[in-house]
């Protein structure tokens, strides 16, 4: 048996949440005294490939076939596949990103294997059993869910494992895999916002705001304090929906899910839809005028207060601190 770890990119550069996965497989594959591969799809130089040395993986398969260059979950499901194979690996383990949450099922279809999405801890193994404890009901509670398949998926929440330096290094080969013309798809126009803000899903920050703000022009005071704590911004879904917000940054239900370390809702209802995108956030800050504003029930501290005087002098206090 092995562990297999997909190690995730963004334009190139592996991503916090990827470290946080390969140092979770990691740990897995010390548990059951045996080896991490890591497999990468994309354009990654050899530098950034070997650093997955670092977090443990011992071999890393460089897949940089031009078919690949954009994101399919069919065709990369089936790369991962083939490289869980090759390597006879009975646990593969990827981030609960947005692409990893399409690959995880497919991957489970593809390896006759048991998935568990949302993983939040590293597996209990006693007795034969293979236990992973996962986020349920939107985060509302946590599930145990017992793998009983020869081959185990999961799914690793971003920002629930820390990232653990080792002093190891990985050797770096290629793996050459010609996708199925079924598995792919024909881009017709790819949009990309460039930025350099910090990244949602990978942010241990987020100053999020919802309806309270009254308007997009009312934006600015989130967007200094976002930048003052090296935040990324988010909004509730109304916000998004009325364009005040791109759709990008809408958490919730229907939106992304995150868990940082500290979420400061400002204005924000705290509406069960969003609560499920935003509740496993380890520290949650409310900023609400409402004192019976149902986000309170689920905040760490809480500002009763008008937004438009809290702000200014959070943003001062952080300043001057
Ligand atoms: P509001 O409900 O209008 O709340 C505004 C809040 O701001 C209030 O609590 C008010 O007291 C406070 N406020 C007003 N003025 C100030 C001020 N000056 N200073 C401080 N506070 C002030 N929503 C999401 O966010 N994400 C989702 O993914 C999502 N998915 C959904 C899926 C479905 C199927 C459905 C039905 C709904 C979904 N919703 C989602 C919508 C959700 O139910 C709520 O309607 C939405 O979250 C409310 O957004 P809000 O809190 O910004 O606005």
């Amino acid at each position: 048996m092995s562990v297999l770890i997909y190690a995730e990119n963004a334009d190139g550069k592996f991503k916090k949440s990827t470290f946080e996965a390969v140092s979770y497989a990691k740990a897995i594959a010390d548990q059951n005294n045996t080896g991490l591969t890591a497999i990468s799809i994309g354009d990654v130089s050899s530098d950034e490939l070997a650093a997955l040395g670092k977090y443990g993986a011992q071999k890393v398969l460089s897949v940089t076939n031009d078919k690949l260059k954009n994101f399919v979950n069919q065709a990369y499901a089936s790369v991962i596949a083939e490289a869980a194979k090759k390597e006879a690996a009975t646990i593969v383990v990827l981030s609960n990103s947005f692409s990893g949450r399409g690959l995880a099922p497919r991957l489970g279809v593809k390896l006759e294997a048991g998935v568990v999405d949302g993983a939040v801890v590293l597996p209990i193994q006693t007795d034969g059993k293979f236990v992973v404890k996962k986020t349920a009901f939107s985060g509302k509670a946590f599930a145990m869910v017992e793998l009983t398949s020869a081959v185990k998926i999961i799914a690793l929440t971003p920002n629930s494992y820390k990232v653990v330096e080792t002093d190891g290094t990985a050797n770096v080969e290629e793996f050459a895999v010609e996708p199925k013309a079924s598995d792919l798809k024909e881009i017709v126009k790819e949009i990309m916002r460039s930025t350099d803000k910090v990244s949602l899903p990978d942010a241990e920050i987020v100053v999020s705001a919802g309806r309270g703000l009254k308007g997009p022009e009312n934006w600015g005071m989130v967007e200094e304090l976002a930048e003052l704590l090296g935040a990324a911004t988010a909004c509730s879904k109304p916000v998004s929906d009325s364009g005040w917000r791109p759709h990008s940054e809408h958490v919730g239900q229907t939106g992304i899910s995150i868990s940082p370390n500290l979420y400061i809702a400002i204005g924000i209802s705290g509406a069960i839809q969003h609560l499920a995108g935003v509740s496993s956030s380890k520290v949650i800050v409310v900023i609400n005028k409402d004192a019976d504003a149902p986000f309170f029930k689920v905040a760490d501290y809480g500002i009763v207060g008008d937004a438009f005087e809290v702000l200014p002098k959070l943003i001062e206090a952080v300043k001057a601190y």
